[in-house]
């Protein structure tokens, strides 16, 4: 089983979905180095929201790491991944609804396209885009991370400090794993804030990794 990895002919997406700690961003790491190793034009890309560790590199918390450049915006995606064989976007739920149709044009131009992003938000409400670039992908792979209250592989990321903020990129301590049964969900109180790119904090460098 080549978990979710299929031959490379023509072109493909490829999302790799699942909760904060759930291991996403090392599985997108280890595909992408298969294609390096194959010498095929691999082009790496992360929102610039997304500097946590390193600006320049994809890493995780094994501090494995894959260089990698910052786009901000799908227009950007678009530009940098023009003409590669393959194109790895971590943190994909950043961009936006605006990075479907481009992941599709790069798809559908023949480029394998690999998507490593969040599928529910803090609330266990699915994330847009991961559940339209879901829909649209050929290989899907659902990473579990383990419940850190009863050990069982969880699905959602509860957040453990008050922030109601859809996007809170943050310490380690802002979040944790936790399965169906012992996720609490935040009260429904206070309406949702939306928040843009750029009034999101993003400073810590002890984010958290998929
Ligand atoms: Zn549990």
């Amino acid at each position: 089983m080549r978990r979710g990895e299929p031959p490379h002919q023509g072109g493909v997406l490829e999302v790799i979905c699942g909760p904060m700690f759930s291991g996403k961003t090392e599985e997108l790491i280890r595909r992408l180095r298969r294609a390096l190793i194959a010498k095929q034009d691999v082009v790496i890309l992360k929102p610039w929201i997304d500097n946590r560790f390193s600006s320049d590199h994809l890493v995780t918390h094994n501090e494995e790491k894959i260089p990698s450049a910052q786009a901000s915006s799908p227009e950007q995606v678009r530009k940098l991944a023009a003409g590669a064989d393959v194109v790895g976007i971590d943190e994909v739920q950043f961009f936006g609804p605006g990075i479907v149709p481009v992941i599709d044009e790069l798809a559908d131009g023949g480029a394998r396209v690999i998507v490593a992003g969040l599928d529910m938000d803090y609330r266990a409400v699915p994330f847009e885009p991961v559940p339209q670039l879901l829909a649209r992908a050929e290989y899907i792979t659902k990473a579990l991370a383990i419940c850190v209250c009863c050990g069982n592989p969880a699905s959602r990321s509860q957040r453990i400090s008050a922030a109601t903020s859809q996007i809170l990129v943050g310490a380690l301590d802002h979040y944790e794993a936790r399965c169906r049964e012992c996720f609490e969900p935040p009260e429904p109180d206070g309406a949702e804030k939306t928040t843009s790119l750029a009034e999101t904090e993003a400073s810590t460098p002890l984010g958290e990794r998929s």
